[in-house]
């Protein structure tokens, strides 16, 4: 009887160790997952229109251009985009 006792005390805490394990695994798992969907799309690589270098969604520089949303790599870019397809005015 006390044999059996000590079996089932081990088994219980062999089951807290191990649901602890799990528990804390797929909580570091979480931790390091990205913040949804979003956070795949934003790693989406884009041409710039101007100098024609790929970069990641996030890091662009946004222009809107004649109803258009446009994705630069740099500030620099987007002016000299801007530069070159505004017509000047007089
Ligand atoms: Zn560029």
């Amino acid at each position: 009887m006390l044999r059996l006792i000590a079996i089932l005390v081990l088994a219980y805490v062999a089951y807290r160790v191990v649901r602890k394990w799990v528990l804390g695994r797929s909580a570091t798992r979480q931790v390091n997952r990205p913040p949804g969907p979003h956070g795949r799309i934003d790693d989406v690589m884009h041409k710039d229109p101007q100098c024609g270098a790929y970069f990641a969604r996030r890091d662009g520089v946004p222009l809107s251009f004649q109803g258009r949303e446009l994705l630069f790599c740099s500030p620099e870019c987007r002016d000299r985009f801007l530069s070159a397809n505004q017509p000047p005015e007089s």
